[in-house]
């Protein structure tokens, strides 16, 4: 029996405080989906509810309640090093942020959610000062030979080489307008802002665009990559809404916001890599630069064509979702008629969403497969499915494999390959149901 977790219901808007929200998707009560868990810890499993709700005030989509971050990611299982796509696109993201600088070694830059250092790495070996900031104590542990220099914003080590110790810094907590000023004082302003992702997972964000304002140098720049909500609803993405994903940007509710702060965008681009993601570029208003880009006005405009800022898209979207649930049950089901096993691949937040929403557990799937040794042995959010390495699926191959990780279904399908030479099938769940064998 599950119990309901500590959380904080918003009947407000986080951007604009409007009441004025709509429900656009009810998950119910449902665990978080990264706390994986060990055999023990299953009995004592907590839910939590989750919803997608749109404001009618200003169009940010976020999610009806918040989970405090301390129990979100005080133990992160999210390791951005183990992602072999990632470690290319960090290497591309530190060569653009470095480039702007003339000379890179005077330069300062702070990430915000810096994980296990994948981008403070490469940027910090382009020669610039890099200091990440990261709530999840586990994360910032794992990263070798930081040792003392976590946890108190204290930490010197900038441009140490020395052994294993990182050319880097990492202040072990949460980014707030507090830990900003604390940053300033001890390492001047900070002439980029960067940040991956990070911006998705924040329920106070005022709180972090204080700090932003209060740590760029008045010519910096803030940029940061974060899903695009264009995305989730085009591409039928609602395997990206969970808890720690607090809230899903458009352009236009961005720019609205950072407005309030004299933060203004000057940039967006798309992408390739991890299904639907845009980098956006912010300085504060008014700064000397570039012109601002057309690709701004661009997408605001391309929003508003498709509906982006009208609660009937996101009703429609809600009907495409179910339908899709009724598709891939209706699959596994038959599946299992045929006596077929099955197993999953990839233990990602995004799986717990969908075993959650669809109700896949034990009766579907034999366990889930991860290439993250941290995962090994611990068991999925809700279903309490085994999470093995690939290994164990190499060596008792099922007859298929439901690729939660589909957004990287073209990287799988190639890793995979003598899976699929021995006969071995994949189910995509998304964007529609199909299988590849
Ligand atoms: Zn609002």
């Amino acid at each position: 029996m599950s119990e309901i977790g500590d959380f904080k219901h918003h009947s407000t808007c986080r951007f604009c405080g409007s009441p004025d929200l709509a429900q656009v998707l009810d998950f119910g009560a449902v665990p978080l989906a990264g706390g994986f868990l060990a055999e023990d810890q299953i009995a004592a499993e907590k839910v939590y509810p989750l919803s997608l709700q749109f404001c009618r005030g200003c169009t940010l989509v976020q999610v009806g309640d918040a989970v405090s971050g301390e129990t979100l990611f005080h133990n992160y299982f999210y390791f951005s090093s183990s992602i072999q796509t990632l470690v290319g696109h960090f290497a591309e993201f530190a060569d653009e942020i470095v480039g702007r600088f003339a000379r890179p070694s005077e330069a300062f830059v702070v990430e915000i959610g810096s994980n296990d250092g994948v981008l403070l790495r490469p940027l910090a070996e382009r020669g610039v000062r890099a200091l990440g900031v990261d709530p999840a104590t586990n994360v910032v542990a794992s990263i070798k030979g930081l040792g003392g220099r976590q946890g108190n914003g204290q930490g010197n080590g900038l441009g140490d080489r020395q052994g294993d110790t990182p050319p880097f810094t990492v202040v072990n907590d949460f980014f707030t307008e507090a830990v900003a000023k604390r940053i300033r004082a001890e390492h001047g302003p900070a002439d980029s802002i960067v940040s991956s992702y990070s911006l998705a997972h924040i329920d106070d964000m005022a709180d972090v665009m204080r700090g932003v304002k209060a740590l760029l140098a008045p010519d910096g720049h803030f940029v940061f990559e974060v899903y695009y909500l264009g995305a989730l609803l085009g591409e039928l993405q609602y395997d990206m809404v969970y808890h720690e994903h607090v809230n899903y940007y458009s352009m236009a509710a961005l720019t609205r916001f950072f407005a309030t702060f004299g933060l203004e965008f000057f940039d967006v681009k798309e992408l390739p890599l991890r299904g639907g993601t845009l980098r956006y570029y912010v300085r504060n208003a008014g700064a000397p630069g570039p012109p601002v880009a057309d690709s701004v006005e661009e997408l605001i405009e391309r929003e508003h064509e498709r509906g982006l800022d009208s609660l009937d898209t996101y009703l429609a979207f809600a009907k495409r979702v179910e339908t899709s649930r009724t598709e891939l049950m209706a699959t596994l089901a038959d599946l299992k008629r045929e006596g077929k096993e099955i197993a999953g691949y990839g233990a990602s937040g995004r799986a717990t969403t969908i075993m959650s929403y669809c109700g896949i557990d034990a009766r579907h799937l034999s366990y889930v497969v991860d290439d993250a040794p941290a995962k090994h042995g611990f068991f999925t959010p809700g279903s309490h499915l085994e999470i093995k390495p690939w290994s164990a699926a190499e060596a008792s191959p099922p007859d298929y494999m439901l690729l939660f990780a589909w957004s990287f279904a073209d990287e799988v399908i190639k890793k995979r390959a003598g899976y699929l030479a021995g006969g071995g099938k994949f189910i995509i769940p998304l964007p529609e149901v199909r299988i590849v064998g």
